[in-house]
């Protein structure tokens, strides 16, 4: 007999946004010596979440508050809001799955920018939504006023924009974004995906307005806070829209010793411009090494620098190269980003190890 599955379902092939690192580690038979392929943090955990985790471990027989209430009240302090603007879920990524099922029906459009972040296509594959992309600017931009038209065009139900973007670490400045927005189809939700938030230029983001039901936040403990092992982050939005999060979401999703590591990652804000300095650094050291190698770089708002191989077919090889030498590296899925290899920012030494590797796969 065959699997009885439901008819969305039945259509969507066998797929995985991204294959961990653990997964090709496991088929090489070795380990990874450098893991810079998932833009995680290189720059471990704050001393106050790790004392917070083991302080914490004795109650992980309890389950979790549903209601994430004191990290949502820490965090709508940090951002001056309500915490009725606020849900917490496990990692953007969950949220993504909440939010397709929630605004996008089967059959509907939704609109992102073709190579941006595949876990959003996922989920929508994964609810029956239909994918519009737009191409990115030649110089690896989103396009913000493509995308909007496009939303126009399908009546889309939902907008995807990442900013700061991955893969490319482009920056689209209040102006553009402010666009999106006029322009935006009446029954079109705008998810703006700011899991590189930290990163990006001092004051630069656009003014948060919470009351825009049109408008959903993304922000997670992923990346500056270093906490991605532990699945942590939260939608910025209007009452209304956490209140329909609430009729869906996972509510023991994010466990109780991941909402304690987060709650303390926001009282340890020095580890965190730690973090963002040494990222800043970080990316001068690699645009700096991309002139010494001869290779374009994109100007990055994010923890990680894609450089340019200028081919999808050398970037390809250059990634086994780079594999042979056991470090991890991942590189965009669809052309024409696919001809860049993109690399977190490593620690110093990291740093210094991935130059000498990737100047050494380059030549042979
Ligand atoms: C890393 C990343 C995420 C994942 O965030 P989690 O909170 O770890 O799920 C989401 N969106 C973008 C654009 C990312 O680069």
């Amino acid at each position: 007999m065959t699997l009885p599955l439901g008819k969305i379902l039945s259509a969507v092939p066998a797929m995985t946004p991204f294959v961990g690192p653990e997964t090709i580690e496991r088929r090489r038979g070795r380990g990874f010596r450098l893991r810079l392929g998932a833009n995680e943090s290189n720059f471990g955990v704050s001393p106050k979440v790790k004392a917070a985790i083991a302080e914490g471990a004795e109650g992980a027989n309890w389950y979790c508050d549903p209601e994430h209430f004191e990290l949502r009240t820490k965090l709508a302090a940090k951002h001056d809001v309500e915490i009725g603007n606020l849900v917490v879920g496990e990692g953007i990524d969950g949220l993504l799955g909440v939010i397709v099922r929630a605004f996008a029906d089967p059959g509907d459009t939704v609109v992102t920018s073709a190579g941006a972040y595949p876990t959003f296509n996922y989920h929508v594959i994964g609810y029956g939504g239909r994918l519009e992309f737009v191409p990115y600017t030649a110089d690896s931009g989103n396009d913000a006023q493509a995308l909007v038209e496009a939303a126009r065009l399908g009546d889309a139900k939902l907008l995807y924009l990442s900013n700061p973007d991955n893969p490319t670490g482009s920056f689209l400045d209040t102006k553009a974004v402010a666009h999106i927005l006029e322009r935006l189809p009446e029954r079109c939700v705008f998810v703006l995906d700011e899991a590189y938030a930290e990163f990006a230029p001092p004051g630069r983001l656009p003014p948060l307005d919470t009351s825009d039901p049109r408008v959903i936040r993304l922000r997670t403990f992923s990346k500056a806070h270093g906490l991605a092992g532990m699945r942590v982050g939260y939608a910025l939005a209007a009452p209304e829209t956490i209140a329909a999060f609430d009729k869906i979401r996972l509510h023991f999703g994010v466990g109780r010793l991941s909402q304690i590591a987060a709650a303390a990652a926001l009282e340890d804000s020095d580890f965190e411009s730690a973090v963002v300095h040494e990222v800043e650094a970080g990316r001068r050291d690699y645009e700096e090494l991309g002139r010494a190698l001869n290779l374009a770089t994109l100007r990055s708002h994010t923890n990680f620098v894609p450089f340019d191989l200028e081919t999808g077919a050398r970037a390809a090889q250059i990634l086994e190269r780079l594999e042979a030498r056991d470090v991890f590296v991942r590189r965009p899925g669809v052309a024409p980003l696919d001809r860049f290899v993109r690399v977190s920012v490593g620690t110093v030494p990291e740093r210094a190890a991935f130059a000498d590797l990737f100047r050494d796969a380059l030549r042979d």
